[in-house]
C-alpha cells in the first residue's frame, strides 16, 4: 500500500527552502543519483538530486510513509481511531508501543489537516452553514474546552473547526470549587475571551471573502457579536437552546455530527477514561475524523452507495479510498493553512497543566 512506482518523476524539490518547492516552475532540473537499498518493500529506492540545492531525496520523500519504519500501521490507524478504538488499544492490537501510535497518529491528523485545506482551495465556499460548540475534556474534567464546528447543512460537510479553552462550570460541590480555585492558582486561568475570538476566526474562515452568507446557530452571546465583526452581510438563524434537539431542529446537522464525533471517537466519549491528555491531540484527532466524514463516508449509514457529504456539495465524484488518501504525502509550505490549523499542524496548542510538550519541529519531515 502507498507505495510510489517505479517510473515516479518528482513533481518538486521537496526541500521547502528550494525556489522550486512551492513552484512548479519550468525550469526545475534534477538528476536521478542510482539506488538505494531497504528491508521494506520496495526494495530498491530510486535516488535524485535538486540541481538547484543540491538536496538529495527519494521517491519515499514523497510517500505519506516517509521515515516511517512501519509504514503498515499508517492505513490502519483511521478506521480504528474513527471506530472508537483509544491509543492504547490500538497499541495492543498492532502490537506496537503507544508511542508509535501516538506519533503516527499526528502525522496521520497533519495529513488529514491538508488534504482538507488542499481541496478547500478550489471549492465553492459554503453561503449557508451551521455553527456549534461541544465541550470536551483535556487531561481532566477540570479543563474543559470547546471545539467549535461549522457544517454545511444541506450537505453535512464539516467546512472548519477551532478550539477554546474554558473554565469549568456548571454544578460543583464546596470541594470541586476548592480544588479548581487551587488549580487556577497554580496554572492560570483560560481567557474570558478565547470562544468570541476562536468562533470569529472560524466565521472569518468559512465566509472567505464572500458578500453576504446565512448563519444558522443557538443562542451563545458570543455568536451575534463575532458575527457583527465580520466584513461582510450575515442573515443570523437563531433556535434557542432549549428547543428539542431531534429531525426537526433546524441545528439537527451539527447536532449529529457533535454526535458521530462521540460516537466514533473513544476520547470524546462521555465519561470516558480515553480522554485527550492534551486539546492538541484532540485537533488531530477531529482532523482524521472531518476527513473521513467528507470524503470517505457516506451520508446516510444505511443506505448502500449514498453520497459522502463531498460528493453531495460537487467537489468529489467519488468517494476517496484509504490508498487515494494515503498515495502522496503533502506538503505545509506548498498549501496554505489557516492560521488555527497552521497551530495544530506544528503542535503549538499546549495544554496549561502540563509542563513540557512535544512539538513538531522536524522541519525536512511531515
Ligand atoms: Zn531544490
Amino acid at each position: 500500500m502507498h507505495t510510489i512506482d517505479p517510473g515516479f518523476v518528482p513533481p518538486h524539490c521537496p526541500n521547502p527552502n528550494c525556489q522550486h518547492h512551492r513552484q512548479l516552475s519550468p525550469g526545475w532540473r534534477f538528476k536521478r543519483i542510482g539506488y538505494y537499498r531497504r528491508q521494506l518493500n520496495p526494495t530498491r529506492i530510486q535516488r535524485f538530486l535538486c540541481l538547484h540545492c543540491r538536496r538529495s531525496f527519494s521517491t519515499q520523500t514523497f510517500a505519506t510513509s516517509y521515515w516511517l519504519k512501519r509504514p503498515d500501521i499508517l492505513p490502519q490507524l483511521l478506521t480504528k481511531t474513527t471506530g472508537c478504538m483509544a491509543n492504547r488499544q490500538i497499541a495492543r492490537d498492532l502490537h506496537v508501543a503507544p508511542s508509535t501510535i501516538d506519533r503516527q497518529l499526528s502525522r496521520l491528523g497533519r495529513h488529514c489537516l491538508l488534504f482538507h485545506a488542499l481541496h478547500m482551495h478550489t471549492a465553492e465556499p459554503a453561503s449557508r452553514f451551521a455553527i456549534d460548540g461541544f465541550v470536551y475534556f483535556e487531561h481532566s474534567q477540570y479543563y474543559p474546552f470547546h471545539h467549535h464546528l461549522a457544517i454545511e447543512p444541506d450537505t453535512d460537510f464539516m467546512i472548519y473547526f477551532t478550539d477554546s479553552e474554558v473554565r469549568r462550570s456548571g454544578t460543583m460541590t464546596k470541594a470541586q470549587k476548592r480544588k479548581r480555585q487551587r488549580l487556577e492558582k497554580i496554572h492560570g486561568r483560560p481567557d474570558p475571551r478565547a470562544v468570541f475570538k476562536d468562533v470569529r476566526h472560524l466565521l472569518e474562515v468559512v465566509t472567505g471573502g464572500q458578500p453576504r452568507v446565512t448563519v444558522l446557530s443557538d443562542d451563545h452571546q458570543a455568536y451575534p457579536k463575532a458575527l457583527q465583526t465580520l466584513p461582510c452581510e450575515s442573515t443570523h438563524l437563531v433556535t434557542s437552546s432549549k428547543e428539542r434537539r431531534d429531525a426537526g431542529n433546524p441545528l439537527f446537522p451539527i447536532n449529529l455530527a457533535d454526535l458521530l464525533i462521540r460516537h466514533s471517537s473513544a476520547n470524546h466519549k462521555r465519561e470516558t477514561i480515553a480522554w485527550s491528555k492534551r486539546r492538541q491531540r484532540s485537533a488531530e484527532r477531529l482532523a482524521v475524523f472531518l476527513v473521513w466524514r467528507n470524503y470517505m463516508k457516506g451520508r446516510r449509514e444505511k443506505e448502500r452507495g449514498s453520497p459522502t457529504p463531498a460528493q453531495a456539495r460537487g467537489m468529489m465524484e467519488h468517494r476517496v479510498s484509504m490508498q487515494e488518501l494515503l498515495s502522496r504525502r503533502l506538503f505545509v509550505n506548498r498549501i496554505g493553512l489557516p492560521t488555527r490549523w497552521v497551530e495544530y499542524y506544528w503542535g503549538h496548542i499546549s495544554t496549561r497543566v502540563l509542563p513540557r510538550q512535544r512539538r513538531h519541529e522536524l522541519s525536512y519531515a511531515m
